[in-house]
């Protein structure tokens, strides 16, 4: 059977691509071809850019709380369909089914914060700044928005950018992974049946070709960029160059530091989800252990391998695997490169998920690695490897540890595990990493607060979501206001109020 062919959507409906250039979509369990995606050539572009074009003025004119109640029937269809989209998200991407799920339930979170709008909007007022004169700040669209998301996350990613996008009275390109374009096309989908007008959501489905059409073209006011930090950076640049407001995060290399007085069960059961969950393609992922002390981390290892060995790597589908496929075989083969070259370099390997029962088949599974004994030289410990592979780094002292955290080029998140209250809060103010978690693997800021790193995984001033979001889809119009009784004579001075 022929794969079906995923073209774009625009003016509220599927539409055929005009290119003849498309890319396989695999599923990674099986290693076959699902689908075939379009990749879109100056003609595509300029067709959904024109109509998100068309459709800005009407869209950024309708009032905030009828935006809004679109939203909240977007939500609660996206939340009726739940099933299908995980299904579409784990089918192209490989992660488990639970985890999927999760992953949409984080992006509707931000469609729930985003839904507040008609508050979050509110500008600001003074009465009186000077004898019979008023000010006020208020928030408007920028117009025709453009947001390029990663494969790792082709839900949630996405929705922490159209939500307050959208929300704030923008049209909207999406230009999705071209790994997993499903998911996001039938969130453009879900939107129309919602209520939003034909050419408010739209999806461009494409590669480097359309990514650069979007960073160049005047109609395209800001750019919300994720994905690794070579593109981020080019996106950032380039984005700026052509005048562009821009968010761009990267990637990321995310410590979790271990002190001798940390629960080491905790920090087991934390450091397995955390490294292997979604096969490690995720931004927050944990890929290096960094521990205190040769007795801590002679204790840890063992019981770490013990783990590591019984991963239960399966189907996606299965509702026991903790642990999916990777996404593609060239990334798997990456990953795998990897792993040799941490053997090369030195480095313990201590479990070798390339000899999994799993990885033996068609699929692109690998089991989970793990490295002993890296040290900071190692390619393994500074590039981001973004598969299931955990290096364990020894180190003496907490500050140590802190340096480590500090002088690595990445800073998306951290995390420490310690009984200390004190070591902790101290941590926590020193790290230069923009996310840290506190006996806590993963921190991922919640809709309301922001997301984003330093350093190198992330380009520009203003996180994703929260009120950065916000702040980052408008811009800020300052009206000064009087009415006066009579004509005042010239002034030839800079106002002075009084
Ligand atoms: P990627 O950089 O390869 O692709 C991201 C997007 O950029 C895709 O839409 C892709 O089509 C486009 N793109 C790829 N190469 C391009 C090029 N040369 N020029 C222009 N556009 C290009 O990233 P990925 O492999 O899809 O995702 C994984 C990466 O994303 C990892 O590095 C991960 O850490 C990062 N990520 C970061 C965050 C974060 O918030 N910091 C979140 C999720 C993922």
């Amino acid at each position: 059977m022929t794969p079906p062919l995923l073209g774009h959507f625009a003016g509220g409906a599927r539409v055929a691509p005009r290119s003849a250039r498309s890319a396989p979509v695999y599923d990674p369990a099986t290693g076959r071809q699902a689908a075939t995606v379009a990749l879109a050539d100056l003609a595509d572009i300029e067709h959904v850019i024109a109509d998100a074009q068309g459709a800005a003025a009407a869209w950024g004119e309708r009032s905030a709380l009828d935006r809004a109640r679109v939203l909240f029937r977007f939500r609660e269809l996206c939340l009726a369909h739940a099933a299908e989209l995980a299904a579409l998200i784990s089918g192209e991407h490989g992660k488990v089914l639970a985890d999927a799920r999760g992953e949409l339930q984080r992006g509707l979170e931000v469609v729930e914060f985003a839904v507040g709008i008609p508050h979050l909007m509110k500008g600001e007022f003074s009465d009186g700044v000077s004898t019979g004169i008023d000010m006020h700040a208020l928030r408007q669209p920028l117009g025709v928005v453009a947001c390029i998301t990663p494969f790792n996350f082709p839900a949630m990613v996405p929705l922490w950018m159209i939500a307050p996008a959208l929300a704030c009275g923008n049209t909207v390109v999406l230009k999705p992974s071209e790994r997993d374009p499903s998911c996001p096309l039938r969130l453009a989908e879900l939107f129309a049946e919602a209520g939003g007008p034909p050419g408010v959501f739209n999806v461009l489905n494409g590669d480097a070709e359309a990514v650069n059409a979007l960073l160049t073209d005047s109609r395209i006011q800001a750019v919300s960029f994720v994905g690794s930090t070579p593109v981020a950076r080019h996106v950032y640049q380039t984005a700026a160059r052509h005048g562009k407001r821009v968010q761009a995060m990267g990637g990321a290399k995310n410590h979790l530091v271990v002190l001798p007085d940390a629960d080491l069960d905790q920090v087991v059961e934390s450091l397995m989800g955390a490294a292997y969950g979604s096969a490690g393609e995720r931004c927050m992922a944990i890929s290096v252990a960094v521990v205190v002390g040769t007795a801590t981390a002679d204790a840890l290892v063992p019981r770490l391998a013990e783990r590591v060995r019984t991963l239960r790597v399966g189907l996606p589908s299965d509702s026991t695997s903790e642990m999916g496929p990777l996404v593609t075989a060239a990334h798997r083969d990456r990953v795998r490169g990897f792993v040799e070259q941490g053997a090369h370099e030195g480095a313990t390997l201590v479990v070798d998920g390339r000899a999994h029962a799993a990885a033996q088949g068609d699929g692109f599974f690998l089991g989970g690695s793990l490295f002993d004994h890296v040290t900071p030289a190692m390619q393994i410990y500074q590039e981001e490897i973004f598969g299931p592979v955990l290096c364990v780094v020894r180190v003496d002292s907490a500050d140590a540890a802190l340096d480590l955290c500090n002088t690595h080029r990445y800073g998306n998140g951290v995390a420490i595990f310690t009984r200390s209250g004190g070591a902790a809060r101290e941590f926590a103010h020193r790290v230069q990493c923009g996310m840290v978690g506190i006996n806590v693997p993963i921190p991922v800021p919640l809709a309301f607060y922001s997301f984003g790193g330093w350093k190198e995984s992330a380009f520009g001033d203003q996180n994703q979501h929260g009120m950065d979001g916000v702040r980052f889809f408008t811009r800020v119009k300052t009206v000064t206001t009087r009415w006066p009784a009579s004509a005042d004579a010239a002034s030839f001075t800079m106002p002075l109020l009084k």
